[in-house]
């Protein structure tokens, strides 16, 4: 039970090592595995999942900012870590000060690194085989090698990489015509005496479910965090949620027939019941659109959550339940028999599981169950 706020998220850094084991169960020795933790490590707190991600075996962490790098970095975090994104021109003495490794793909940012760095610098390149979002472009790649690589004279390209345009539906032929592109990029970069010992191109759903996806490294994300990537990823069955929110009832009433309840009474009592009040609202990422709309926990058993979600507290129906100021109440996780998921929000809310952990806000402890 939290010590510091009467709303917390536990973190179960057993799952956590375990859903790593899984992973790399998946993959053939001697296969890396980066473990991204971009965005708090997908709201679950960056260093301390860092740490365990990395005790159970992964060989290098990648995120998206610099400033998530250096939160490791100054953690005392010291393994490779990768920038998914390109950093800005001011932060690369930076990086290359805190042996933070850069992926490239434009010109700008190849110039820079290539100015700023006094030795040769590693570096990993993107490559966009068809997602069309970050990356050199499949079709440009050669131009790409002969103009600005070939005048970078700092860099040294030592991984290559993609990204899918599914996350969910592997056997999408997309993902075949991704995979060829990726291969022929990699024979491009060969003609021109480029062999990244690095390749590497899966998600959590292609490192589930697609071996040929695995080259050199894989780069699982939500699967990490015992989430599926999506509802027809296969081989998701062995992992274990990481994260549960939990907060403690703050008030106990009774209202009768009539009462509405919090604002704009969008919430009004048929009977008389029980209203318990939770200290946790959408500032902390409990989205205002689960309104009369999400189920929680108390006593191990599922209550209706009712009326407008506000910034800081929403309420829960428990109809005649002898409910006492203090007592657990679970919205993610497990209690007693119950549980409830980050998928049925997902589904109420109209978005995916990734959207839900990562959205909780920085405000709530992250404490560690195990
Ligand atoms: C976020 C991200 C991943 C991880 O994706 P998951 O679907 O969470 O496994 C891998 N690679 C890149 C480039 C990413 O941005």
């Amino acid at each position: 039970m939290s010590q510091l706020r009467d709303a917390w998220i536990e973190i179960d850094h057993d799952a956590l090592a375990a859903n790593v084991a899984t992973l790399r169960a998946r993959i053939a020795p001697g296969v890396g595995l980066c473990g991204v933790v971009k965005a708090n490590a997908y709201g679950h707190g960056a260093v301390a999942c860092a740490r365990t991600i990395l005790e159970a075996g992964a060989t290098m962490l990648a995120v998206i900012t610099v400033d998530e790098a250096m939160e490791l970095r100054v953690a005392g975090i010291t393994p490779p870590i990768l920038l998914l994104h390109e950093p800005a021109p001011q932060r690369i003495s930076e990086i290359l000060e805190h042996g933070i490794t850069p992926t490239v793909f434009t010109r700008p940012t190849l110039a820079a690194l290539d100015a700023v760095a006094s030795r040769p610098v590693r570096a990993h390149l993107k490559i966009d085989t068809g997602l069309n979002r970050l990356g050199v472009p499949f079709r440009e790649l050669e131009a790409f090698i002969e103009g600005p690589l070939a005048s970078a004279r700092n860099i040294s390209i030592i991984g290559a990489f993609t990204h899918f345009a599914f996350a969910d539906e592997l056997a999408n032929p997309v993902i075949d015509q991704q995979l060829a592109r990726f291969g022929d990029a990699l024979e491009t970069l060969k003609r021109a005496g480029i062999e990244p010992e690095l390749r590497h191109a899966a998600n959590s759903a292609a490192t589930l479910s697609r071996p040929d996806a695995h080259f050199d490294m894989v780069r699982p994300g939500v699967a990490l965090y015992g989430l599926s990537p999506g509802p027809k990823v296969p081989n998701t069955d062995a992992l274990r949620p990481v994260l549960s929110l939990k907060a403690r009832v703050a008030q106990v009433k009774r209202v009768q027939p009539g009462d509405g309840v919090s604002y704009a009474h969008r919430w009004v009592a048929q009977r008389e019941t029980t209203v318990a009040t939770l200290p946790l609202g959408y500032a902390d990422g409990w989205a205002r659109a689960l309104t009369n709309n999400a189920r929680v926990l108390i006593d191990g058993v599922a209550h209706d959550a009712i009326g407008t979600v506000t910034m800081d507290s929403f309420a829960v129906d428990c109809g005649d339940m002898d409910v006492t100021v203090g007592e657990e109440a679970v919205l993610i996780g497990t209690q007693g028999d119950a549980t409830l998921t980050a998928d049925e929000l997902a589904e109420r809310l109209g978005t995916i599981n990734y959207e839900v952990v990562t959205r909780l806000a920085a405000r709530l402890p992250r404490e560690r169950r195990s």
